[in-house]
């Protein structure tokens, strides 16, 4: 079977697989504080569906998988799970998007697993502004957890959404993390995926962040990756390296390599687009495997060209990243 390509010649290797909607948090920017209805059980994909979706994926190309939510450890037995992904010959990475306030009872098993790329989400090392951000009372847990994972080896990206008003103050506070440690902190332009159907109207964009950071320090720019979504910089002397993310400002859209699969089955082919197909109900109404693959090539020839295109197709309906596969 040919790989996945969009019909700008994009090749398509790389899923952002959400096993929940729930989260032990409250993030602002990404969740009301109350009132969004969680998906019901049934309607959850199965981790059996997982993984049988997981090799019809594999055999159309995709050979990294992130593990992402709400917050992944909320799920029963997702070591379980990743147990048997990380078995799946045909995947190159797993990596995982946490909060960190569950993962601790299962670092050395991740390591066993060679699951060691591990994206934080930080806003805030200050405590109170830390609780003000997620609405939770976590920080002591989230700070020990991550110092644990620092010194066991994991490759840590640690991510800020910066918001003008909230936490611009923890720009240069976060980057002493960069200072001392050889992980890389990443500071995001918020996007209006907070459930609340509005704009909060405080990003700050990923030149003002590098405003902040030039005030005080010299930054020399490192060669990114390919289909990187972060801008990557070098402080003289740090152990690591710092990023911005243009992820409302949409620069990185051109060499996109990357399909989204909800918790429930949704496929997006872009963050800011509409849900292509629902993989749970070809699944569970008999489709065969050639059959959900044919669909997703058909999804993935839909990619918008960029963000923009694909807001303009969406009618600007912000769902929470927890509904997306952030
Ligand atoms: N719960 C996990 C976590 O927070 O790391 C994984 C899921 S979370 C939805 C994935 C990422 O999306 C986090 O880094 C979070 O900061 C980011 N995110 C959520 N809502 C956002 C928004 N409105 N704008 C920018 N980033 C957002
Ligand atoms: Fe939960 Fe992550 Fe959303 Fe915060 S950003 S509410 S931790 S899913």
């Amino acid at each position: 079977m040919e790989k996945l390509q969009d019909k700008f010649g994009r090749e398509i290797n790389y899923l952002r697989l959400s096993v929940t909607d729930r989260c032990n948090l409250r993030c602002t920017y990404c969740m009301p504080e109350r009132g969004l209805k969680f998906a019901p059980k049934q309607t959850l994909l199965t981790y059996e569906e997982l993984l049988d979706l997981a090799d019809m994926l594999g055999g159309v190309g995709i050979n990294k998988i992130r593990i992402t939510g709400g917050e992944p450890f909320v799920r029963a037995d997702l070591m379980g799970f990743l147990e048997r992904l990380s078995a799946k010959p045909f995947l190159e990475k797993i990596s995982i998007t946490s909060n960190l306030t569950l993962i601790r009872p299962h670092l050395a098993n991740l390591l066993k697993l060679g699951i060691k790329d591990i994206n934080v989400s930080l806003d805030s090392l200050e405590k109170e502004k830390f609780h003000e951000i997620t609405r939770r009372d976590e920080f002591e847990e989230v700070e020990q957890t991550l110092n644990e994972m620092i010194d066991r080896g994991f490759n840590l990206k640690i991510n800020c959404v910066v918001m003008a008003g909230t936490n611009e103050d923890q720009v240069l506070a976060l980057l002493q993390l960069a200072e001392k440690h050889p992980v890389s902190v990443r500071f995001l332009e918020e996007m209006p995926f907070n459930g609340s159907g509005e704009e909060l109207g405080r990003t700050l964009d990923y030149k003002s962040i590098l405003g902040i950071i030039s005030e005080n320090y010299e930054y020399t720019k490192l060669i990114d990756e390919p289909s990187s979504t972060s801008q990557n910089y070098h402080i003289e002397g740090f152990a690591g390296n710092f990023g911005v993310i243009p992820s409302f400002s949409r620069t990185f859209c051109g060499d996109c390599n990357r399909l989204r699969l909800s918790a429930t089955g949704e496929v997006r082919t872009c963050l800011y687009g509409q849900n292509q197909l629902n993989l749970r109900d070809l699944l569970r109404g008999g489709s065969s495997e050639e059959e959900i693959q044919a669909a997703l090539k058909e999804a993935v020839l839909k990619k918008p060209k960029d963000g923009f295109a694909a807001a303009d197709e969406n009618e600007k309906i912000y769902l929470s990243m927890t509904k997306l596969g952030g």
